[in-house]
C-alpha cells in the first residue's frame, strides 16, 4: 500500500491531524519539536497509534545544522527547539557548533560523524517510549512500550552533491545499521543536477544496496511545479523505478502529485504538509516571523491556490464543489468559501489543511486503485477543462501556467515506454 505522512511540523498541526487520523497512514515529525514538547508530542504520539494505528517517523533534526543560520535568533544563540534537541541528543553537537559555525559531516572527524550518527539513532528509538512511560508513572507500567517507537529510524542526511557526501553518506548508513533495532530509512537528499548524471543516479542506488538497505526517502531539491522540466521529471522517474527494480522501497520525502502518479512506477510512498510541504529546499536563512498564506488545494490542477483564484476557477469551469467532509459541512458552494476567505486566518487554516489532506488521501488511493492509463486519461481530461480558464483567470499570476501537468504525463510515459524497448530486447 502506498503510504501517506503527513508532516507535523509545528503545533497549530495539532487540530487537523487529531480529526484526520483515517485519512493518514503516519506522521513525520522533527527531532527538535519532539525534544521542546517532550511531554504533549509523546502523548499525542501515543493517542494516534492507539486510536487510528497511525505511526510515526522522526526526523533528524542535525540535518539543520548543516548550513545557514535558521537555527540561531538574532544575537546568534541557537534557538530553544534546536537546544533542547542538542541537550536530548548529545552535547558534542554543541561543541562543534561552538567551533564552527555549522556542522556538515563531510567536514568532521569520522570519530564524530559516527557518534553523532548513533546519538541521533537512540534518540529516535528511544525518546518517545521514554517519555510514555515516564508519564504514566512508576506505579502504573505500560504493556509493549516499545510499540511506540517509530516505524523505521532515519539517519543523519546530508546533500549529496559529490564523492566526499557518498563517502561520508556511507559511513552514516554503516553507523546507524550497527547502531539501530529498528529498520534503517535513510533520506536520499540530492539536488536535480546530481540525478541528470546517470553515473551518479546509478551511484546512490548503490550506496542503499552495498549496506543491504531496503528502504528509503528520497528529496530532490526544489522540484517546484513551476520550475522543473519534464527531462529532470524523466530523471526522477528513472531513479523510482530503478530502486524499486532493486526491491528498495522509496518514499519521497516532500511530494506532490507526481508522487502519487509514480506509484504506478513503483514508488511506495510520499510525505507532504498540512497546507504546502510538496517540495522544499535546504534551509539557510531565518526565515520570517509571517505566517504562511491559506490556500485552497484545487483537486483537478493537483496544486494550491489562493482562495479567490481558487473560487474563480472552480465557478469559470462549473465544477462541483468538493464532496469531502469538511467542504461539504462548511460550504454549499463556491461563494460560501469565496466569504469565508474574509474570516480571521485562524478560523479558516484548519478546515483548508484538513480539505488538503482529506483529497491528497482520496488521490493516492484512487490512482492506487486504477491502472496508469486510467489515471492518465483522467488527469488529461481535467487538464483540458481546465487550462484555458486557468490561463483566462485574472485571480491567477501570469506567471503560473498548468505545463506541468503534461510534463508528469511525459515523463512517465517516456520512463515506461524505455521499459518496454528495454523489455523486448
Ligand atoms: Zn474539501
Amino acid at each position: 500500500m502506498f503510504e501517506a505522512t503527513l508532516r507535523y511540523n509545528s503545533n497549530s498541526d495539532k487540530q487537523s491531524i487529531n480529526t484526520s487520523l483515517e485519512y493518514i497512514d503516519s506522521l513525520i515529525i522533527p527531532g527538535r519539536m519532539i525534544a521542546a514538547n517532550s511531554k504533549a508530542i509523546p502523548s499525542n504520539l501515543k493517542n494516534y497509534r492507539d486510536e487510528a494505528d497511525v505511526g510515526y517517523y522522526i526526523e533528524p533534526s542535525v540535518a539543520d545544522f548543516r548550513v545557514g543560520d535558521d537555527f540561531t535568533d538574532d544575537a546568534g544563540r541557537v534557538r530553544t527547539w534546536h537546544s533542547k534537541y542538542i541537550q536530548q541528543v548529545d552535547e558534542r553537537l554543541a561543541d562543534l557548533l561552538e567551533e564552527r559555525e555549522n556542522i556538515d559531516p563531510a567536514d568532521l572527524l569520522e570519530e564524530d560523524v559516527r557518534r553523532i550518527t548513533s546519538s541521533s539513532v537512540e534518540f529516535q528509538e528511544k525518546f518517545v517510549p521514554g517519555r510514555i512511560q515516564e508519564e504514566a508513572g512508576k506505579y502504573d507500567t505500560i504493556e509493549n512500550v516499545e510499540s511506540y517507537q517509530p516505524e523505521a529510524v532515519i539517519p543523519w542526511y546530508n546533500k549529496i552533491r559529490r564523492e566526499a557526501d557518498f563517502e561520508v553518506g556511507d559511513t552514516i548508513i554503516d553507523e546507524a545499521k550497527d547502531a539501530a533495532e529498528l529498520p534503517v530509512k535513510p533520506c536520499l537528499f540530492v539536488t536535480k543536477s546530481l540525478i541528470r548524471d546517470q553515473q551518479r543516479s546509478e551511484q546512490l542506488v548503490e550506496l542503499l544496496t552495498s549496506n543491504g538497505i531496503d528502504q528509503c526517502f528520497l528529496w530532490v531539491e526544489n522540484l517546484d511545479k513551476q520550475a522543473t522540466g519534464q527531462g529532470e521529471y524523466e530523471d526522477l522517474a528513472q531513479l523510482v523505478v530503478n530502486l524499486a527494480d532493486e526491491e528498495i522501497s522509496a518514499h519521497f520525502f516532500y511530494g506532490d502529485y507526481f508522487a502519487t502518479l509514480l506509484s504506478h512506477l513503483g514508488l511506495e510512498g510520499t510525505v507532504y504538509g498540512s497546507m504546502y510541504g510538496e517540495e522544499e529546499t535546504e534551509q539557510r536563512e531565518q526565515r520570517s516571523g509571517q505566517g504562511v498564506i491559506t490556500r485552497y488545494y484545487t483537486d483537478a490542477v493537483k496544486d494550491f491556490l489562493k482562495i479567490p483564484a481558487a473560487v474563480d476557477l472552480q465557478q469559470r469551469t462549473d465544477a462541483m464543489m468538493c464532496f469531502c467532509d469538511v467542504c461539504d459541512r462548511q460550504f454549499d458552494s463556491w461563494q460560501d468559501l469565496a466569504e469565508m476567505e474574509q474570516d480571521d486566518d485562524e478560523n479558516i487554516q484548519a478546515p483548508m489543511k484538513k480539505h488538503h489532506i482529506r483529497v491528497r488521501w482520496d488521490q493516492i488511493r484512487r490512482v492506487e486503485s486504477e491502472s496508469l492509463e486510467d489515471t492518465i486519461d483522467r488527469i488529461e481530461s481535467d487538464y483540458q477543462d481546465y487550462v484555458s480558464e486557468f490561463f483566462r483567470s485574472n485571480q491567477i499570476a501570469d506567471s503560473k501556467s498548468l505545463d506541468y501537468i503534461p510534463r508528469w504525463v511525459n515523463a512517465v510515459e517516456s520512463v515506461t515506454d524505455t521499459d518496454h524497448e528495454r523489455a523486448e530486447k
